[in-house]
């Protein structure tokens, strides 16, 4: 059921997962949300970004640049909600697209938040702040921003007020952003940035291995595995080339910069929890074809949609057919 607003939660909520954009926590966790539903559990699904432009665009402005139809996409979350079984809530708020007036390839990938979003981090800050309370929810789901999309960065700067005040009794969980999570290095990079000389500690043996590649080798993987999903395959080889120098070049300086992590991380450890979602497969790939629009742009098309999470699965030690989703719970223990 879709909530109208934040004063409309009526009851309590378990577990809370807050979502930059309209898809980003069922692409990423449906998986573990169809367990928590099927053992009782209760699940909220806050999103954020799912605002009109304010500007005066038209529509055949939005078409040409390829701004999304967010009556469309607001149209197709309700859908896979309704199939998950969840009650949600949007916030409305623009996202980064809409907010700047630089193209898209500047305007989403960042290392830091901007400066001109601050006023809006406070206002969402307020706004999951009392979604805690009133949901007294005990576990809050924020994306780890693997990728450095500006929306989502914000998302993640939430739990560090979580974790710097510690007025609610909740724990938080980061899950691990796809599509970006598919692209080789990223995860490695972002674990590297928040948690300094303790990133490596809890890799698969697989991404250790990725991990030891050669400086050259790791940036010819990245430009490859960055090309080949499908939203930018499409792109002109300009374009291509473009993004991956965007991407490349802000992911690897933030890695390689130390102490340039969130303050909030500092002194605490990320612990991963490995998830086994392999019964949930299925509906987890049902609820994903709910965002009708979005499929073309992040799946191949002619190859299954769990295929590629299956190849993330194995990334992360998985068994042939087995599912596996990653979470990175935040332990109050700080480094030794
Ligand atoms: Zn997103």
């Amino acid at each position: 059921m879709q909530l109208p607003n934040i004063d409309s939660i009526q009851q309590q909520y378990e577990h809370v997962y807050v979502s930059p954009h309209l898809d980003d926590v069922v692409l990423s966790c449906a998986g573990r949300i169809l367990q928590q539903k099927n053992q009782g559990e209760t699940v909220l699904i806050v999103t954020a970004f799912t605002g009109d432009t304010q500007k005066a665009w038209s529509h055949l402005h939005l078409k040409s640049h390829n701004l999304p139809n967010m009556e469309q996409r607001r149209a197709e979350e309700r859908r896979a909600m309704d199939y998950l079984g969840v009650d949600h809530l949007l916030l409305g708020y623009p996202e980064v697209l809409f907010r700047s007036d630089a193209p898209a390839i500047f305007s989403s990938s960042c290392t830091h938040v901007r400066r001109r979003d601050i006023v809006l981090c406070e206002e969402l800050l307020r706004n999951i702040r009392t979604v805690c309370q009133v949901a007294q929810v005990r576990i809050l789901y924020l994306p780890l921003a693997v990728g450095n999309h500006a929306d989502h960065q914000i998302i993640f700067k939430l739990g560090e007020h979580f974790l710097s005040h510690c007025e609610l009794p909740l724990k938080l969980v980061y899950y691990e952003d796809v599509p970006y999570v598919f692209v080789p290095h990223l995860i490695n990079y972002r674990l590297k940035r928040l948690r300094g000389r303790a990133w490596a500690e809890n890799l698969s043996e697989t991404e250790a291995r990725l991990s030891d590649t050669p400086v050259l080798r790791e940036i010819v993987e990245l430009y490859y595995g960055l090309t080949a999903l499908p939203t930018v395959e499409s792109q002109t080889s300009l374009r291509k080339g473009l993004l991956f120098l965007v991407v490349a070049f802000r992911a690897l300086s933030a890695a390689m910069m130390p102490g340039f992590g969130p303050s909030g991380c500092t002194g605490r450890k990320l612990s991963p929890e490995i998830c086994d979602v392999s019964a949930e497969a299925e509906e987890k790939a049902e609820a994903i074809r709910q965002y009708r629009s979005q499929v073309p742009l992040l799946f191949r098309e002619n190859e299954p949609l769990m295929d590629i999470y299956s190849q993330y699965s194995q990334n992360l030690g998985a068994a042939p057919g087995q599912f596996l989703e990653r979470y990175w719970r935040v332990i109050e223990r700080p480094y030794t």
